[in-house]
């Protein structure tokens, strides 16, 4: 039941305000009625005592991976929407690369229709810029817009064909939605399963440059100008990446650009063990190009963090590295991990929530991300000093692939709230549907 909820004298983090303060929150019919410094006189309301805690709009990922349908013994629109809850999610984009792929307004309305019946949080299609992810034929972008796309992407694949990326970017300016490159250039990344460098020569196993990236990167960003799109960078990992789209927006050019927790918090001397959980594409870099990625979040000219949730099965992982899928969960432990670069004085609390919320929204356009009057209540109760040991096999995604399995982690999601119900409270697990 959506009732009133008082969130009592938490530290409130709005990034769309500014405000970083002590302060209530009051909800009432799934919406946001007041966030003021000190609430008096409030009947019939379920207190929660948040002294100590951080009260901040739910998460907004735009980067995921639910693998339905298609690839439930991975994931389900379930599971994903469950393990996003307990992370503290109330909104995931999930990425095209399913069976069948979602370049069809019916899978779209498939997509939309289980995570209605399923998910206890919002599920935001992304769907395919091409026909099967091949790079060949454009979707029908205005049909997919209708169902319910809120952007278009290939991911998991590139659009190497530089004329079909114009025309993808150039029809996305009709439907005004973001096109989101995954920026590998397939014929410098071959065969590579990790970074280029000391770390891959070290292993013995074929790398995967750098430059790789940039020069997607490079060329994504030229189009975007040329045809005046909105393009948005998907996981950027390198210091090269970083630097052309704070050149390019500096110049005016319509990008937004995401990082996700692992490589910004990763090198890749985290695959010196061969451990497959560690194998994500784009891989992780050394620690230059972690250093760029901060600096870039921390300046504005990356906008959000996406965990780009990546499950696969554990038969699947449990293979040679160079066999194994590429990625990792991210859902449950995103806001633990990417904490310490508040501990670390790189972020402010307010820039690390605007990451995961208001900034996330943006790049969509949805109003979302935000603890405003009149808001739908989409929030997160987060301890900001909780430790816990991350166990893959007590969480609520169907996989284990984690690179942080079996860690201690400090920063714990305590409730997350979706239009004013409570979908997740710790200890309890999830609560609906
Ligand atoms: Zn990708």
């Amino acid at each position: 039941m959506a009732g009133r909820v008082w969130l009592r004298g938490g530290r409130v983090l709005d990034p769309a305000s500014g405000r970083d303060g002590r302060a209530d929150v009051l909800i009432e019919d799934g919406c946001i009625v007041a966030v003021e410094d000190a609430l008096a006189g409030v009947s019939d309301a379920e207190v929660v005592d948040a002294a100590g805690l951080w009260v901040a709009p739910g998460f907004v990922d735009l980067h995921a991976h639910l693998r339905e349908p298609g690839q439930e013994y991975k994931e389900d629109i379930a599971s994903g929407g469950r393990a996003a809850a307990a992370g503290g999610f109330t909104a995931v984009c999930c990425m095209a690369n399913t069976n069948p792929v979602n370049d069809d307004p019916s899978v779209t309305d498939y997509i939309l229709d289980r995570a209605r019946k399923d998910s206890p949080v919002r599920v935001l299609p992304v769907a395919a810029a091409t026909k099967g992810l091949a790079g060949e034929v454009m979707t029908e972008m205005s049909a997919l817009v209708a169902a319910g796309a809120v952007a278009f992407s290939d991911d998991g694949k590139t659009i190497m064909d530089s004329g079909m990326q114009r025309r993808v970017l150039e029809y996305s300016r009709l439907v005004e939605k973001p096109v989101m490159v995954h920026a590998e250039d397939q014929t410098l990344v071959r065969d590579g399963v990790v970074n280029e460098g000391a770390v891959s020569t070290k292993l013995g196993l074929p790398g995967n440059p750098a430059v790789a990236e940039i020069v997607h990167v490079a060329r994504d960003l030229l189009l975007a100008e040329l045809t005046g799109a909105h393009l948005h960078v998907a996981h950027v990992s390198t210091a090269g990446a970083v630097a052309h789209v704070r050149e390019a927006r500096a110049r005016g050019i319509h990008v937004t650009a995401e990082v996700s927790p692992h490589h910004l918090t990763l090198t890749d001397e985290a695959t010196l063990g061969y451990d497959p959980n560690t194998k994500m594409a784009p891989p992780l870099r050394g620690k230059d190009d972690v250093a760029a990625c901060i600096a870039g979040l921390a300046d504005g000219s990356i906008d959000a963090i996406a965990t780009d949730h990546a499950p696969h099965a554990v038969h699947e992982k449990e293979v040679e590295f160079t066999a194994a899928p590429p990625g990792v969960l991210g859902f449950e432990t995103a806001f633990a991990v990417v904490l310490e670069l508040v501990r670390r004085g790189q972020l402010t609390p307010l820039q690390l929530i605007g990451s995961l919320s208001w900034n996330a929204a943006r790049v969509l356009g949805l109003a979302m991300g935000r603890l405003e009057r009149g808001a739908a209540a989409d929030v997160v109760l987060l301890d900001p000093t909780r430790r816990w040991v991350y166990d893959p096999a007590q969480g609520f995604s169907k996989s284990r692939n984690s690179p942080w399995a079996g860690r201690e982690l400090e920063g714990r999601v305590l409730a997350t709230w979706v239009g004013g119900r409570l979908v997740y409270q710790q200890g309890r697990g999830v609560l609906v549907p």
